[in-house]
């Protein structure tokens, strides 16, 4: 593993803290400073809870950002996320916490759902609005929002309002591979529609979102590959891969917090 850059964030609670990049192997980071072009691996690196980055060269997509609540980060050192694209999919606060800082400090835009990226833009983020069922073009493929069975409030101090629309996943199209990214949500049929998929990012919670059981069939309904779990909260993640690998051909990829996962180029 091979260290680089070294940077400091606030973590709420816990001060300062000293954070390093990481970087895989293969993977080499870009020069934003220079604009210099390096590495080409596509890698999958998870931040902790629902945060993953999805790198490969200049294209760093950071989903759901929550960083300095996150209890998963807490005394652990943060690589320099240096992200091309923002993607949220709904405005609770730990899949959009830290999306508004980090769009700003990299000037970088948000997208999401019109209402999600209207707060955004009010907090004076750029934004790139896609709804439901519509898709954006970029040089890496396309990103299309797709319905998610959940809720979209947007909290003012602890009254939580409805100005949030609705909350959403993410069908993306990465450099030629199929990426679901749930967000949260319950099981549904609809998930039939983005199959097949190569990586699917499911939550297994089980209270706020689908149980383990439940995550194994969306695996089924998209056809996914690979499954990597997220939001597992008190659900055991090390069972559900076990479940999935028995009941379905797709294969688990844990990552705690901070650890990547090269794609490999067949999966
Ligand atoms: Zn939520
Ligand atoms: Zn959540």
């Amino acid at each position: 593993m091979e260290v680089g850059n070294v940077v400091e964030v606030e973590v709420k609670g816990a001060g300062r803290v000293k954070n390093t990049a990481v970087a895989g192997p293969e993977q080499k980071t870009e020069n934003r400073a220079t604009g210099t072009e390096i590495g080409g691996t596509m890698q999958v690196q998870s931040l902790g809870h629902a945060t993953f980055m999805l790198n490969e060269g200049k294209d760093r997509l950071l989903f759901d950002p929550w960083l300095a609540r996150n209890p998963y980060l807490v005394g652990k050192t943060l690589p320099e996320l240096n992200p091309s694209l923002i993607l949220t999919t709904h405005l609770h606060g730990d899949h959009f916490e830290d999306a508004v800082p980090l769009a700003k400090k990299y000037d970088v835009p948000i997208l999401s759902t019109p209402e999600v990226a209207r707060h955004c833009m009010g907090e004076g983020a750029k934004v790139i609005r896609v709804h439901l069922g519509g898709r954006e073009f970029f040089p890496f493929g396309t990103v299309k929002a797709v319905q998610a069975f959940h809720s979209c409030p947007h909290a003012v101090g602890q009254t939580w309002r409805v100005e949030g629309g609705v909350p959403c996943a993410f069908v993306v199209e990465f450099h030629g591979k199929r990426f679901y990214f749930a967000g949260d949500t319950a099981l549904m049929m609809d998930m039939q529609l983005w199959a097949p998929v190569d990586v699917a990012f499911l939550p297994i919670d089980g209270k706020m979102v689908m149980p383990p059981e439940d995550a194994v069939r969306a695996a089924e309904f998209l056809q996914a590959k690979v499954v990597i779990p997220m939001h597992w909260r008190d659900e055991d993640p090390n069972a559900f891969i076990k479940l999935l690998e028995s009941k379905t051909k797709a294969k688990g990829v844990l990552l705690q917090a901070l650890e990547t996962w090269d794609v490999p180029a067949t999966v």
